[in-house]
């Protein structure tokens, strides 16, 4: 092994996300905390969320994984259990309230790292009207336009994140990660029909959380590979 081997991650990471329906809803609008303290002045992206998240609609939620309609990803006990077991996500996962308080069985992904912005040569994104300060929030799934003609249905690409030089000690620090491209558009305030709402980041995680959600073969979950590539000479030494 050659020295720069050790700069490479353990592991292979993978977006993390649900192909089925959102469940209820969570966040601004139930009474969840945030802090803006780092975020973005004009449009509150990248608020911090304090304490637990207060949610409405998920005290039958019966999946073991699936977002809300807030944006928020959720585990249930039983995955999060697992996941203790294997000694995985352990500062990653928070307690879900109610709208009135009462503790949920259900957990929160809420990583506290953040990855640098992906390169430019990353696909399947779109940008759209974001805000002009941060440039961070207003990320899309970019959609192909299908032609009925030809018969052929217009689908989601997929999406394709490409990372340069990241450090391997922080990608070896935590078992998932926020995005810094937050998708949806961030409102700081209250604007017609509009409420607060602060875009989300996607979930990075790693492939032991990924083996996981495999073994207890979790239903309607993508892992989407995200390339990792490090200094071209260091293939070399
Ligand atoms: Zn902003």
């Amino acid at each position: 092994m050659n020295k720069y081997n050790l700069m490479l991650p353990a592991c292979k990471l993978y977006i993390l996300s649900t192909t089925s329906a959102s469940v209820g809803d969570s966040g601004e609008p139930f009474g969840s905390i945030y802090n803006l303290e780092r975020a973005c002045p004009f449009c509150g992206t990248a608020a911090q969320l304090v304490g637990p998240i207060r949610s409405i609609g998920l005290s039958k939620a019966k999946k073991d994984f699936f977002d809300t309609l807030g944006g928020d990803l959720m585990l249930s006990e039983k995955l999060k259990q697992a996941l203790e077991d294997a000694g995985l996500m352990s500062n990653c996962l928070y307690p879900v309230h109610d709208t009135k308080g009462n503790v949920l069985p259900l957990y929160h992904i809420n990583p506290t790292l953040t990855l640098p912005k992906a390169h430019k040569d990353s696909t399947g994104l779109k940008k759209a009207d974001q805000c002009k300060n941060c440039k961070r929030d207003g990320h899309f799934n970019e959609a192909i336009i299908g032609s009925l003609e030809n018969d052929i249905p217009t689908y989601v690409a997929p999406l394709q994140l490409n990372y340069d030089n990241v450090d391997a000690d922080f990608l070896n620090s935590s078992d998932a990660f926020n995005t810094w491209e937050h998708f949806g558009i961030s409102r700081l305030k209250k604007e017609g029909n509009y409420v607060v709402h602060y875009a989300r980041p996607l979930i990075i995680v790693n492939e032991r959380v990924k083996a996981v959600f495999e073994k207890l073969k979790i239903k309607h979950t993508e892992f989407e590979e995200v390339t990792l590539r490090l200094p071209a000479d260091s293939f070399f030494n």
